[in-house]
């Protein structure tokens, strides 16, 4: 990038997030983030960019590294952490944005919580879990996605937001077992005070393989924010059956495997995707097994009320995570001190 560009940059992040520093560090420290961070080691490497492991005072950070030419994706992610209110213990937790040089090209950095056990695609492929596993991923997921979807109303109050790119590998695992959501590069805002409908300006659209029917046929009506929130849904659906896949019930549990896998190539195509979903109105099946145990069963009905084909019966997130909790509090196996977190 020429220096034109990085002291508009540069100055991108002293004044446009106006709305201070949200969830994040006082701007200011921000500013000199990036030069108290050792890099140590690179957890994962894209189209996008890289994230790394780093030393920050001491403590491990991830430090997700953005090209410059995906300068939208950083701004965006940056302004949608900066919101006032997001920070909650289900959303992945932010420390800063700064921007800075190395080998003469302008890198763009944003700094997270670190977590050691990756993303919840790497953790389904390497565990099998029990319902007590399953069900503390899938509620504090829930969790996550009602306070992301919910606006709250005051001086320090937070829009509306869709997350747009909900999937296994953008939702990370703690070390107790429970979920954050992350990456959010694609996330729009919607507040009811303003009456504002806020897209940013990324023109991606997220990942093919968990694109709902409307936004694959182009019939969704990308001004209504409700018709965004509920893309969501329809993708956390899809999630919700990775997970119950890996759920063991009579010593016996399916390989991980992504949604679709038996229907599109590796990487398919929005043509693929759009045969599959909306004309074939193919959903994943649901194992014979999962009948016989009343957990799964009930997740099962809750996942096809998900990705339901008409977007205006799928449930709103607090209703998803009411159901998830009643089913959990029938089964006399599941540790139920989440109460507190959960109604
Ligand atoms: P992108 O927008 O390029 O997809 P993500 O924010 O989704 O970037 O990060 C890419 C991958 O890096 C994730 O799928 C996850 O495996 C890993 N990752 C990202 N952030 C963290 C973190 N804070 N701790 C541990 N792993 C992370
Ligand atoms: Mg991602
Ligand atoms: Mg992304």
């Amino acid at each position: 990038a020429t220096s034109a560009g990085d002291s508009t940059l540069r100055e991108y992040l002293q004044h446009s997030v106006t709305s201070g520093s949200g969830s994040g560090l006082p701007l200011l420290v921000q500013r000199t983030l990036a030069k108290q961070v050792t890099l140590i080691e690179c957890i994962g490497r894209g189209k996008y960019g890289e994230v790394w492991r780093g030393h920050w005072h001491g403590e491990s950070i991830a430090v997700k590294i953005f090209f410059s030419r995906d300068e939208e994706s950083w701004k965006r992610e940056t302004e949608i952490y900066s919101t006032v209110l997001l920070r909650h213990e289900n959303i992945l937790g932010f420390i800063g944005s700064d921007m800075t040089s190395r080998n003469s090209c302008t890198q763009l950095w944003l700094m997270t919580h670190y977590y050691p056990q990756g993303s919840l695609f790497d953790h389904l492929n390497r565990n099998a879990l029990s319902h007590n596993d399953m069900i503390w991923i899938c509620l504090s997921i829930a969790n996550g996605l009602v306070h992301l979807h919910t606006e709250i109303f005051g001086t320090e109050g937070k829009p509306a937001m869709a997350h747009r790119d909900l999937k296994s590998k953008n939702i990370l695992v703690t070390a107790n077992g429970t979920c954050v959501i992350a990456d959010f590069g694609l996330a729009v805002t919607h507040s009811h005070v303003t009456g504002q409908l806020d897209l940013g300006h990324n023109p991606k659209v997220g990942t093919k393989r968990y694109m709902a029917p409307e936004v694959l046929d182009e019939s969704i009506d990308m001004e209504c924010f409700e018709a965004l929130r509920r893309t969501d849904i329809y993708a956390f659906g899809l999630v919700l059956w990775e997970v119950c896949r890996r759920t063991i019930s009579c010593g016996i549990a399916e390989e991980y495997k992504v949604p679709f896998y038996d229907v599109v190539p590796m990487d398919p195509s929005f043509e693929d995707m759009r045969k599959v979903v909306c004309i074939d109105n193919y959903r994943p099946s649901i194992p014979n097994r999962w009948s016989s145990d009343s957990l799964l069963a009930g997740m099962s009905k809750l996942m096809k009320e998900c990705w339901h084909q008409n977007p205006n019966v799928r449930l709103p997130a607090l209703r998803i995570k009411k159901t998830i909790h009643k089913l959990a509090s029938v089964d006399e196996k599941i540790r139920l001190d989440f109460d507190e977190v959960c109604v």
